[in-house]
């Protein structure tokens, strides 16, 4: 627990914050005026470079349709006047990049004409123009960005934004779908260290799921259907049976097209329902709007933190939740998320919880929450050796 003249320190250093929280929103606006020319070099160069790494999960996980047991990632570090920005991009094979197809789309990246990172408005404007798609390439640009600014200016960026850390949503913690013995023996593993369990659902095995956690723990669950349910009243039957059981929340019932049926099952329903595939970026979330009762912003789809700030602050403004979300991810992409969650409904961060060769340190699990690291940036230090190249 903090003592009252850390919070009132930090309440100072917020309220004087709140000018460079209102410069994100400016585009082609330098984002740290107050920055001394003299000890950043701003005509030089960034130099991106990039490695790919295969993360091993540490048990295999199935969601309705898939089974796997590693997720292939590209790490990229961009340079600048001797400090490094490090971004990641996650590329779980249903979403369709591949790490052949982020490195193509990083040759193509040419940062040559920008003479600041901290002018991220603008250089993920053409960033976003070099291609369609490839959206986990353009955020790993993205938090690069934003590692190398936040460092710059010397503030995680959790306090550039004027969040409290630690006003954040208990992360869930993923049990993919396996027999009564496993999943039994995972919920026995997270008890303790997690405060909300996330359970997949939308296939045969959903009551036996439910009812061999309930044989182990009391805590509230959501669960993700993955566009499993095919029907609106199958769907519905089960939220209400999943409400006796101590669900709190639903993400993604029905196949994502179908919004007319979401849109009345979310009318129906007594748990809060949550877009997942349905929606993808900025431009997405005016349309879920009366049809979901929140959205989940995941870096990965949305092309990183300056898309993922101005999702949240559309959401809010329409009246809609928000919750943060992850795919499996090192602590770099899932620090980033960290600063950004704060105020947030629910969040999914596990991800890098998920995985046995993590190679960055950075935001931790407290109390089963993710709670971001002091250090400048998305706060993140690589804890083994990793060569990047072109
Ligand atoms: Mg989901």
């Amino acid at each position: 627990m903090e003592n009252k003249n850390m919070s009132q320190n930090r309440r100072q250093f917020l309220k004087s914050s709140v000018a460079a929280a209102t410069a994100i929103a400016i585009p082609s606006m330098p984002l740290f005026s107050q920055r001394s020319k003299k000890q950043f070099n701003t005509s030089g160069k960034m130099k991106l470079s990039w490695t790919p790494y295969d993360l091993q999960l540490n048990h295999t996980f199935t969601i309705s349709g898939f089974s796997r047991t590693t997720t292939p990632v590209v790490l990229i570090k961009i340079g600048y006047d001797g400090l490094e920005g490090y971004g990641e991009a996650s590329l779980p094979p249903y979403l369709g990049e591949t790490q052949a197809s982020v490195i193509e789309f990083l040759k193509k990246t040419d940062l040559s004409g920008f003479t600041d990172p901290g002018h991220i408005e603008e250089i993920m404007v053409y960033v976003d123009g070099i291609a369609g798609g490839n959206t986990a390439a353009k955020a790993a640009v993205d938090i690069a960005l934003h590692d190398l600014a936040g460092k710059m200016e010397g503030a995680p960026w959790y306090k550039i934004y004027g969040l409290d850390k630690y006003n954040v949503p208990d992360t869930t913690f993923t049990i993919g779908i396996d027999s009564d013995e496993v999943v039994r023996e995972k919920t026995r593993e997270a008890l303790g260290r997690f405060n909300i369990l996330k359970v997949k659902v939308g296939g045969a095995d959903d009551k036996r799921m439910i009812e061999a956690i309930r044989s182990v723990t009391d805590l509230p669950l959501a669960v993700d259907a993955n566009q499993g349910w095919k029907d609106r009243h199958q769907a519905l039957d089960m939220i209400l049976w999943l409400k006796e059981k101590g669900v709190v929340m639903v993400e993604q019932p029905m196949p994502k097209q179908d919004l007319d049926n979401i849109a009345r099952l979310t009318e129906e329903s007594p748990l809060p329902v949550f877009a997942d595939e349905s929606i993808q970026r900025l431009s997405d979330v005016e349309r879920m709007k009366g049809v979901f009762s929140g959205i989940n912003i995941k870096l990965m789809k949305c092309t990183g933190m300056h898309e993922a700030w101005k999702m949240r602050k559309l959401a809010y403004g329409l009246g809609m939740k928000v919750m943060m979300g992850c795919m499996t991810e090192t602590s770099c992409a899932i620090s980033a998320a960290a600063q950004l969650y704060a105020g947030m409904d629910f969040a999914d961060l596990d991800g890098a919880l998920l995985i046995g060769n993590d190679c960055f340190k950075g935001a931790t699990l407290e109390n089963g929450k993710i709670i971001a690291s002091d250090q400048p940036g998305i706060g993140v230090k690589p804890v083994k050796e990793l060569t990047f190249g072109r």
